[in-house]
């Protein structure tokens, strides 16, 4: 199995472990690798080292918010050119995080401003805003790279998959499309699986989103079809430890009725040819 989508320390809040325990945990299960995503920081250099020291495929990237310099072209640059494969946009600082009281580092940092980031057509259109979306866009397709969508609204993940289709990316992963944000229907969801692009659902969505179901959660799998991506989204101290939390949301959507071996695809195979073939 292979993970696309986890937490460790270090981070700016508490995790269930460090790099090198939470890689330990994968191998122990049998994980042929992971993703290691940072909301902060590029993870590039420390995936570099826990896959150097593991021989798992430990693959590192960039969140692209205000740390990064929110959708900065020579982040970008600089992460794709030391090795890492993917790059989402803004998470922790994508005005949906703000709007649905979701946490931000100004909450552990005050003085910061609460500034957010956006793209069109929130993003009241500005030249130069435009000119380092697409250059970003660009490089993630130059490199081959994954395109994630953070924590964009519906309506950006729209906008944002017609620009990467018309540029030559190809990895396009709508990150947790049904969770809090950005919150996107199944017939939303369906529409861009239909068009290619890969639909993400997380475990830490059976535990930690409000109101949702596991059957709601299977009826988003059965829009994702063949596009589906099972991934954890844990590392927080009061989830499972990552690859037991990935198997269980497999267990919990089998439940729902679903096919396992699709399941297990779609937490193996598919998450694989994403990032990695
Ligand atoms: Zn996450």
């Amino acid at each position: 199995m292979f993970d696309v989508h986890v937490h460790a320390a270090p981070d700016v809040i508490d995790r269930i472990g460090y790099d090198d325990q939470i890689c330990a945990e994968y191998a122990a299960a049998g994980f042929s690798g992971f993703v290691l995503k940072g909301h902060q920081e590029s993870t590039v250099g420390r995936a570099k080292a826990l896959a150097r020291a593991s021989g798992l495929d430990v693959v590192g990237g960039i969140a692209l918010n205000r740390p990064a310099g929110g959708i900065n072209p020579s982040s970008v640059a600089a992460t794709l050119h030391s090795g890492g494969r993917v790059v989402w946009f803004p998470t922790a600082d994508a005005h949906t995080q703000e709007s649905a009281g979701l946490p931000r580092l100004s909450d552990l940092q005050p003085r910061l401003t609460r500034e957010t980031l956006s793209t069109p057509p929130v993003l009241a259109a500005n030249e130069r805003q435009l000119k380092d979306i697409a250059l970003v866009l660009d490089l993630i397709a130059e490199f081959d790279a994954v395109l994630c969508t953070g924590h964009l609204s519906g309506d950006e993940c729209r906008w944002l998959f017609d620009q990467a289709q018309s540029r030559g990316i190809t990895r396009f992963l709508l990150t947790h499309p049904s969770y809090t944000v950005p919150a996107m229907s199944v017939t939303e969801i369906a529409d861009l699986a239909g068009r290619g692009a890969y639909v993400e659902i997380t475990a830490y969505q059976l535990w930690h989103q409000p109101g949702m179901t596991d059957a709601l959660l299977a009826e988003v799998a059965r829009a994702a079809g063949d596009k589906l991506i099972l991934a954890s989204d844990a590392g927080q101290p009061n989830s499972p430890q990552p690859p037991l939390a990935l198997n269980e949301l497999i267990e919990q959507l089998t439940r729902q009725g679903l096919d396992h071996s699709w399941l297990q695809a779609s937490a193996s195979d598919n998450p694989r040819e994403l990032v990695l073939t």
